[in-house]
């Protein structure tokens, strides 16, 4: 069977659009790709794609409350991937995806963050005994909505494909578990190489001239 077959977009280089920050608006920043410390930085807050610099990208502008910070972050992961020895990836096998519940699986919606959750995927409430977290059902825990669907815009959430990776699913890479649907996202690149970092946080990857990492998922 092959799994590759809904991410048709997937050849090199690896869209840096589908490493966004599409959900989170403290990640605002971050929605589109930008150029900052001499890279293309593409990133969510949990995965993070460097490309060379591409000039028709804007140069990042991080808020400034949080720019010094986010600075010393980003650097310190840019030389933690730069150092990291990688070798080739093991065989991935993904998922099986389901329908996208954001564009109802057309593939083409605007979405944006679901007001609900604020793009957190939970609403999390307290009794006077307990505090209590479940999934949103008013995204279905995706985070985000498709306010039109149709017209000209790729869900981000499926990135056209109108198929998702259901939302619990991670893999085993490496050693360590990541998310289906970031690993979706490197499967397919060429001579794609990979290592878990030293401190088993992070699934770090290279391929062509693009590398970055994904954070493992803690259970
Ligand atoms: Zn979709
Ligand atoms: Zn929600």
């Amino acid at each position: 069977m092959n799994h590759y077959r809904h991410h048709p977009q997937l050849a090199l280089p690896i869209n840096p659009h589908h490493f966004c920050a599409t959900k989170n608006r403290r990640y605002e920043f971050l929605k589109a790709p930008a150029i900052y410390l001499g890279k293309t930085l593409a990133s969510d807050g949990i995965a993070m794609l460097l490309s060379p610099i591409d000039n028709k990208y804007p140069i990042l502008q991080p808020p400034e409350n949080y720019a010094v910070s986010f600075k010393k972050n980003t650097y310190s992961y840019f030389e933690e991937i730069e150092a990291t020895q990688l070798a080739p990836a093991p065989k991935i096998t993904l998922p099986a995806t389901d329908d996208c519940r954001v564009c109802s699986t057309t593939g083409k919606a605007l979405c944006s963050p679901c007001p609900e959750c604020d793009g957190d995927s939970k609403i999390e409430f307290e009794t006077a005994h307990n505090s209590y977290s479940c999934d949103c059902k008013s995204c279905y825990g995706n985070g985000q909505i498709g306010t039109q669907i149709g017209g000209d815009h790729d869900c981000t959430h499926c990135h056209g494909t109108g198929q998702a990776y259901p939302k619990y699913h991670r893999v085993e890479i490496n050693g360590i578990k990541i998310a289906a649907h970031y690993l979706a996202l490197i499967a397919g690149a060429p001579d794609l190489q990979t290592t878990a970092s030293e401190d088993k946080k992070k699934l770090i990857f290279k391929t062509g001239d693009q590398s970055g990492m994904i954070m493992a998922m803690k259970h």
